[in-house]
């Protein structure tokens, strides 16, 4: 599936190629993992298991959402003990 994308540059977005992306958490999946937005253009990336920053795709928002469930019963199970 191919759609043209417009190229529309906005203030944000020469921000954002200039001075890097202003990356906010907006979820926390592990100690190590969190998924980003950045407060200019919008754009989602999460890190991923080798701690690289990748595009936050719907298929990596869902292998962390799985990920975050295990993550917290395995914390519940370790403050119980
Ligand atoms: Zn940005």
């Amino acid at each position: 599936m191919h759609s043209s994308p417009k190229k529309h540059f906005t203030l944000s977005t020469i921000v954002c190629v200039t001075m890097g992306h202003d990356y906010i958490i907006t979820r926390k999946v592990t100690n190590h993992i969190n998924e980003y937005r950045c407060s200019h253009c919008g754009r989602e990336v999460a890190e991923n298991d080798k701690g690289y920053l990748e595009p936050l795709t719907q298929k990596i928002r869902n292998a962390n959402s799985s990920l975050a469930v295990f993550f917290q019963k395995k914390c519940n199970r370790v403050t119980a003990a």
